[in-house]
C-alpha cells in the first residue's frame, strides 16, 4: 500500500530526493482512507498483513498521530499488522508511548535507512543521522517489539576499504544490541548505484567532464 507521497529529504544516493523530484507535491492520504482500503483488501483477498511502500510513511509526527488514533478507534492492531518505512532521526523524537501506540496498532517492522557505520560517509549523504543515534534507536524499537530492517549502502563514492569495513561493524554491533530483544534486526545490504538526477548523480557527472576535459588538454 502507499500512505504517503514523496519525501522532503535530500539524501545524495537517493531516487527519491526531493532535488531530484521538484514536481513531486508531499502529500499524506487520510487516515479513514486508508483504513478503508485495509478493509477492502481484507474483504476481497483475505489480506491480513500490510506493507507501506512509501518512500517514507512514518515521516510526519502528526501524521503519525493522526493514523495511530485511527487505526486504534477502528482496531488495526487487534486484526493486522504493517511494515512501514521510517527515519531515524523523525522517530528519535518520539516517546515511548508513540513507539507503543505503533506497536499496539499493529506496526510489526520498520524499515530505516541507515545506510553506514562510518561518519563521515553519513556528513557526505546528508542522512542526519549518526552510529549513536541509530544504536539508540534501533534499541528503543526492538525493546517495544518492533522489529527493525536496517537499509545500508556498501561502495559509495570516495568510500574507503576501512569505512566499509566500519558499515560490516555496525551491522554487527545493531545484531548483538537486539539479541535479546522482544524486536529483531535484521539488514537489508545494497551496492550503490547513481540514480538520475539525484545529488550523487550530478557530482559524478560533474567529476566525469572534470576528467574528461583533462585528457582532452581543454
Ligand atoms: S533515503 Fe529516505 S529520507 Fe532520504 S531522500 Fe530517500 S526517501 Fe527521503
Amino acid at each position: 500500500m502507499v500512505g504517503a507521497r514523496g519525501c522532503p529529504y535530500d539524501c545524495s544516493f537517493c531516487g527519491a530526493a526531493v532535488s531530484a523530484n521538484p514536481d513531486v507535491t508531499i502529500r499524506t492520504r487520510d487516515p479513514a482512507n486508508i483504513i478503508a482500503e485495509m478493509e477492502e483488501l481484507h474483504a476481497l483477498h483475505d489480506v491480513t498483513a500490510f506493507r507501506f511502500l512509501d518512500d517514507l510513511f512514518l515521516g510526519h509526527e502528526r501524521f503519525i498521530r493522526r493514523c495511530m488514533a485511527a487505526f486504534a478507534e477502528v482496531g488495526v492492531g487487534s486484526r493486522y499488522v504493517w511494515d512501514a518505512t521510517g527515519r531515524i532521526n523523525l522517530l528519535a523524537r518520539a516517546d515511548y508511548a508513540l513507539l507503543d501506540a505503533l506497536a499496539g496498532n499493529g506496526c510489526r517492522e520498520v524499515a530505516l535507512g541507515i545506510e553506514s557505520g562510518s561518519e563521515r560517509m553519513h556528513g557526505c549523504l546528508g542522512k542526519r543521522v549518526r552510529p549513536a543515534l541509530t544504536r539508540d534507536m534501533v534499541r528503543r524499537l526492538t525493546s517495544r517489539g518492533i522489529d527493525v530492517k536496517g537499509y545500508f549502502i556498501l561502495g559509495l563514492p570516495t568510500e574507503m576499504p576501512a569505512e566499509l569495513e566500519t558499515t560490516v561493524r555496525h551491522v554487527h554491533e545493531l545484531w548483538d544490541l537486539t539479541e535479546n530483544a522482544p524486536g529483531s534486526f535484521r539488514a537489508s545490504v545494497f551496492e550503490f548505484r547513481p540514480y538520475p538526477d539525484n545529488p550523487e548523480w550530478h557530482t559524478l557527472v560533474e567529476l566525469a567532464r572534470a576528467q574528461h576535459e583533462r585528457i582532452l588538454g581543454w
